[in-house]
This record gives C-alpha cells, sequence and structure tokens, in this order.
C-alpha cells in the first residue's frame, strides 16, 4: 500500500485528490502538514487522515511515506517539492509547478537525480474527452491540425477568490492559474511544443489593480497550427471549449475545460457532424492511478515534471507578450 502525504490542506485536496487517493486499491492517505497546527488537525479530522503536522519537515521525516501530494500556494511549490524530493519523496505536485522557469527546472533535476518520480498535477489530460480528442488527431482523423481554439473564461467561485487575485507573489492572477492549463492541453493534445506567443491582459474588476483576471492570446506551435485562448475569472455565463480545426474536418469539445467528468467531443466532416462516445472518468482518479503506476515503474505520470516545466514556459511568456506588447518567442532550454 503506497502511502501518500499531503503538504497543504488545501481546498483541491479537500474536494478532489484526497477522494481520489483514497479511492485507489493501492494508496492511502496517511499524513497532512499545515503552516498551522490547528488547520492541520482540523483538516485531518474532516477528511479521516491518521496524522497532522504543524510543519513540513515532521512530514517528510516519516519514513513510511513514500509520496507526498503538494497543493500549497503557487510560491511555495519550489521549496517544498526540493525538500521532499531530498527527503527520497515521489511528488505529485500542483501547477504551475513553481514561479519561474529556473526553479521549475531545478525540480526536474533534482528528482531525476534522486531517482524519484514527479509529476505536475494537470488534471485535463485525464480527461476522457482531452484523451480522445488525442486520439483523433494522432489516427488522422481531422487531417492536418490548422488551428485551435480553447474557451476557458470561467467565474471564480467566491471560496477561491483569496491569493489568485490578490497575491501576485503567491503567483496569483488568471495566466499562472487558467493559461497554464490551456498550454498543458494544447501540447497534450497536439503532441507540439508553442514556439511563440503574443496575448493581451485585462483586468476587469474582480483582482486587484495590476493583476490579471482576464486574458485572450495566441499561440503557434512548431509544426504550424496556430491556437487562440480566452481565459478569465469574470465570466459567469460563458461556457468552456476546446476545438481542433484541420484539413479534413474539426474536432468539438464542449464543457470540456472543467475539473468534473463531463463534456461531449463532435467530429465535423464530409458535412456531417457526430458526437465521439467518451468513456468519462474521475479525472483526478486517473491521474492518482497513473502516478502509482509510475512509482511501481509502470510509465509515466499523466503529466511529467517536464511537462510543468514547458507549460509554465508558455505561461510566463504569454505574461510577457501582454507586458511589452510584443510577441514572444518561447524555449524552456
Ligand atoms: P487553497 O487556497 O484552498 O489552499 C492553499 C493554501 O492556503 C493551503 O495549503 C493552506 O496553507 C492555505 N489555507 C487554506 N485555508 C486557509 C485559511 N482558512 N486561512 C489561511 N490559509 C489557508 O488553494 P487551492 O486548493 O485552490 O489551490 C492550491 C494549489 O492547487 C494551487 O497551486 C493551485 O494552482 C492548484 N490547483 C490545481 C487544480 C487542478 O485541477 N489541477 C485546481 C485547483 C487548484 P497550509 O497548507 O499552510 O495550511
Amino acid at each position: 500500500m503506497l502511502r501518500w502525504g499531503l503538504i497543504g490542506a488545501s481546498t483541491i485536496g479537500r474536494e478532489w485528490m484526497v477522494p481520489a487517493i483514497a479511492a485507489q486499491p493501492d494508496s492511502t492517505v496517511a499524513a497532512v502538514a499545515s503552516s498551522s497546527p490547528e488547520r492541520a488537525r482540523r483538516y485531518a479530522d474532516e477528511l479521516d487522515i491518521a496524522k497532522a503536522h504543524a510543519t513540513v519537515a515532521d512530514l517528510l521525516i516519516e519514513p513510511t511515506i513514500d509520496a507526498v501530494y503538494i497543493s500549497t500556494t503557487n510560491e511555495w511549490h519550489e521549496p517544498q517539492v526540493l525538500a521532499a524530493i531530498a527527503a527520497g519523496k515521489h511528488v505529485l505536485c500542483e501547477k504551475p509547478l513553481a514561479l519561474s522557469l529556473d526553479g521549475a527546472r531545478r525540480m526536474v533535476a533534482a528528482a531525476a537525480a534522486a531517482g524519484v518520480v514527479l509529476g505536475t498535477n494537470y488534471h485535463l489530460r485525464n480527461a476522457a474527452t482531452h484523451r480522445k480528442m488525442r486520439e483523433l488527431i494522432q489516427t488522422g482523423a481531422i487531417g492536418q491540425p490548422l488551428a485551435a481554439r480553447v474557451f476557458h473564461a470561467v467565474f471564480l467561485p467566491p471560496h477561491l477568490q483569496g491569493w489568485r487575485i490578490d497575491r501576485p507573489d503567491a503567483g496569483g492572477g488568471v495566466i499562472l492559474d487558467i493559461t497554464v492549463h490551456d498550454a498543458d492541453t494544447l501540447r497534450f493534445a497536439l503532441g507540439d511544443e508553442v514556439a511563440e506567443v503574443t496575448a493581451m491582459t485585462a483586468n476587469q474588476g474582480m483582482a486587484r489593480a495590476g493583476l490579471e483576471d482576464a486574458v485572450m492570446g495566441v499561440m503557434r506551435f512548431r509544426k504550424g497550427v496556430i491556437a487562440q485562448f480566452h481565459d478569465a475569472f469574470t465570466t459567469p455565463h460563458a461556457s468552456t471549449g476546446f476545438e481542433v480545426h484541420g484539413t479534413d474536418g474539426s474536432l468539438y469539445g464542449r464543457d470540456v475545460m472543467t475539473q468534473r467528468p463531463m463534456g461531449t467531443v463532435s467530429v465535423r466532416r464530409e458535412g456531417r457532424q457526430e458526437e465521439v462516445p467518451v468513456d468519462h472518468e474521475n479525472l483526478y482518479e486517473r491521474s492518482v492511478r497513473c502516478f502509482n503506476a509510475a512509482i511501481r515503474g509502470e510509465g509515466e505520470p499523466a503529466a511529467t515534471g517536464t511537462d510543468g516545466v514547458e507549460s509554465l514556459t508558455v505561461a510566463l511568456a504569454v505574461r510577457e507578450a501582454a507586458e511589452t506588447g510584443q510577441t514572444v518567442r518561447v524555449s524552456s532550454e
């Protein structure tokens, strides 16, 4: 049985990841660490976790913990991942992997040197809808992909209107929160890397002044696809979507940029549009299943540490493009 420790008494842990780890036949949540002893205790009691630790070091020193899931605010990811790796733990870290590219690269290098598994929790790669679109693209169902559109503007629910909208030092803002997901999902579906980006941001009144709560932009991929994206915290009535248009057909993913196992995929070609069946599965459960398998030496996490570096590179380039008004070349090397 793999014993997981949580670093961070977070909402995502409560809502999705603790149940996802517990749902596996081969893993259990054994401990949680928080910067507040009271919060750790309350969280452990609420979620039926045996041990609550007041420091990350106390959790990491436990020899019986095999893997840690890190879901603190973003500025903590790098030091906590490095500490966990130094303690010999496998690490599944939330996105964005770090706040800087150098930091993210250090994390990947440290995991490789220590021989532990490092994953980035990009849940959307685990969605049956996105997996189906990737498969259809790979098998040539739409010919050569030419263009993509990502609709990922949402309304940030009141219980999450905290650091995301008022703490730039914690990696707040919609680009590091949502655009990283677009970058990772496009990379996954297209099997290609971003070459350059351009973008404009806005503050539409939810985030504090100086922090973006909406962004639109374009990514150009190395093989030529151009992809438009719209991400926001501010649109209560927008629906989400993911489209890829090719020489021989178009893919329409509807209501697919979400945490829930839902949404539809349809293909339009030769004058007909047909929905493609997908077997929905809890995205976070699949993420943990793949990670547990990777610990046993069977395959890789759904999104690796390197995927975390690549998508962060794109997001930082989007931020730079918006700030400078220039097209920014993307390079993670
Ligand atoms: P939360 O704000 O819920 O939790 C983040 C941290 O805030 C916790 O680790 C905790 O610190 C601290 N905290 C929690 N409650 C309180 C409180 N009442 N007062 C003060 N501090 C508190 O963040 P999220 O769960 O929304 O996000 C956490 C991470 O997960 C981020 O990196 C985010 O980007 C990522 N995320 C990923 C998603 C995905 O689908 N892949 C979805 C949502 C988030 P401590 O640990 O010290 O107690």
